[in-house]
């Protein structure tokens, strides 16, 4: 009998390890090399003081059992028909001057209240709510890689999303900052820039809170650590083999194909398919040579103000009380600078609906203040004790911030951590810090390239970075993909 094809997967996060379990469907043997001591790679949260810090999923796009991508979940074992989700009934709440607008889960609610807040800006609320309503049919094709896709594919597809063409046309061509200057209210001014950056496409804005909307974007319980946890457990049952604190140093290139790898500690290991489920930017330069990097993806790099990134600053604070706030809530603040900017605007989030987050009674809080490119290179400037020192004044001064505007939290908060952009350099080698993909500004092309490598056979690219907007279904489809075109190149049937 033959023996089993050999499959490397660089990169233990989402991508990786849905590669890994897809790998082992087809057939093949699957080794992963993570260089953590822990998989999931910004999938992830950790404990401090008996408290859980969950940095991850503030929605999982594919909860609806109806959904292709439900599927994917469940086979790479994420989510089953058994799974418990929390019990959130809005997207977010933006608050100025003592008035809140808030963006329910339930449209009609939604859109009395906004009206009730602004009967001038009427007409633009019902326009905004009804497109919500058609962006409900959005949905992220995860049979097969759109390159292919059929004629039968497009046809199915064009079936599903028939209603998107109409949120395109609106607001397909606007940011979410041209958006907020349709309203008159300068809270719903604010509400449409709140959550996403102002430079961000509307129409992402309205996919993002129609998915939610619908009930395809909800949050598992337990977090997005206990997620991961649950797709190596798949993983390993499938018999996979999953190495830990293993750093691949190169990819080893033989004649014009990819050989294998070589680790941080000199050891090397032979496979006949390497996919790569890393940051991009990482693979091209220090796993294989920069020239190889498809022109596209190296536009992008290159021209950081159509494509930008977005990091954060973060803080995570116990709450000795049941926090009445739920969710998350966008409040101004007092100026307050980070590097060459100053920001007086912030958003806090409860964790209050995971009762194993916290203990009994107590609550995890969260503050997040969106980083740039620019931002990351400034804290990539400090040195050691300069980095240490700017946090620690940082998470003091937001948590004085959080006690003006929640005066209750007064004396019952408490700093768990800080984290900041070159965090997530320093764990996954996040380009930037960056947790998601490129930002697709107006009028420029969303990010995508097929997987594979010019130049180099038996290399295949899976992560986040294989699509904008990148996070959680991207790089749970792009692992699939990547196995999906390994099977086209032997000419075999790439159903899995
Ligand atoms: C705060 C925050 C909130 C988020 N919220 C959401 C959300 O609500 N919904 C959503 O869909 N997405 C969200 N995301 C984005 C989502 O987490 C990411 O898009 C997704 O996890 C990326 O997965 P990935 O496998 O492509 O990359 P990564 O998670 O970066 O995985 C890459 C892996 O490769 C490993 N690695 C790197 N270099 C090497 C090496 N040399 N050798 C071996 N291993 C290596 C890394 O350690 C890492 O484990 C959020 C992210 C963050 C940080």
């Amino acid at each position: 009998m033959e023996a089993k094809k050999k499959v490397i997967v660089i990169g233990g996060g989402i991508a990786g390890l849905s590669a890994g379990i897809y790998a082992l469907k087809a057939g093949f043997d699957a080794d992963i090399y993570e260089k953590n001591p822990v998989p999931g790679g910004e999938c992830m949260g950790w404990n401090r003081n008996g408290y859980h810090i969950d940095n991850c999923i503030h929605w999982l796009t594919g909860t609806d059992p109806k959904t292709k991508l439900w599927e994917v979940w469940k086979t790479v074992g994420a989510i089953d028909e058994n799974t418990e989700y929390a019990d959130e009934e809005k997207f977010y709440t933006s608050i100025l001057d003592g008035k809140r607008a808030t963006l329910w889960h339930d449209l009609e609610r939604t859109k009395r209240e906004l009206i009730e807040i602004s009967p001038e800006d009427e007409a633009e609320i019902v326009k905004f709510i009804q497109h919500t309503e058609y962006a409900k049919s959005c949905v992220i094709p995860s049979d097969k890689p759109m390159d292919m896709m059929g004629v039968r594919d497009y046809i199915e597809m064009g079936k599903d999303m028939a209603d998107m063409p109409k949120v395109m046309k609106e607001y397909g061509k606007i940011s979410c900052g041209e958006l907020a200057e349709r309203f008159k209210s300068p809270v719903l001014k604010k509400l449409m820039t709140d959550y996403l950056p102002p430079e961000y496409t509307a129409y992402s804005f309205l996919v993002s809170y129609a998915t939610m909307a619908s009930g395809n974007g909800n949050i598992p319980l337990k977090g997005s650590l206990a997620m991961t946890l649950r797709i190596v457990s798949r993983f390993r049952e499938m018999g996979g083999v999953l190495h830990n604190g293993a750093a691949v140093k190169r990819i080893l290139i033989e004649g014009k194909r990819a050989a294998g790898i070589e680790l941080e500690n000199g050891q090397t290991v032979k496979a006949d398919m390497v996919i790569s489920a890393v940051d991009t930017d990482f693979l091209f330069g220090k796993l294989i040579d920069r020239k190889y990097m498809p022109s596209d993806l190296a536009k992008a790099y290159e021209n950081r103000r159509a494509y930008p990134i977005t990091s954060g600053l973060q803080i995570a604070c116990a709450i000795d009380a049941d926090f009445s706030e739920t969710g998350t809530v966008v409040f101004d603040c007092e100026p307050i600078t980070m590097g060459n900017r100053t920001f007086n605007r912030m958003s806090v989030k409860s964790y209050a609906y995971d009762k194993s987050f916290a203990p009994e009674g107590k609550t995890v809080l969260q503050a997040n203040v969106v980083q740039s490119d620019e931002d990351y290179l400034f804290w990539e400037s400090l040195s050691a004790d300069e980095y240490k020192a700017a946090k620690e004044e940082l998470s003091a001064g937001l948590i004085r911030r959080i006690v003006k505007e929640f005066p209750e939290l007064d004396g019952r908060i408490e700093l768990l951590d800080c984290w900041t952009p070159l965090t997530y350099n320093r764990y996954c080698n996040a380009y930037h810090g960056s947790y998601m993909g490129f930002v697709t500004t107006v009028g420029n092309k969303q990010m995508k390239f097929k997987g594979i490598v010019k130049g180099v056979d038996d290399l295949y690219i899976a992560g986040q970075w294989v699509m904008s907007p990148g996070g959680l279904p991207i790089a749970v489809i792009s692992g699939k993909f990547a196995v999906q075109r390994i099977l086209k190149k032997q000419k075999r049937n790439i159903e899995i």
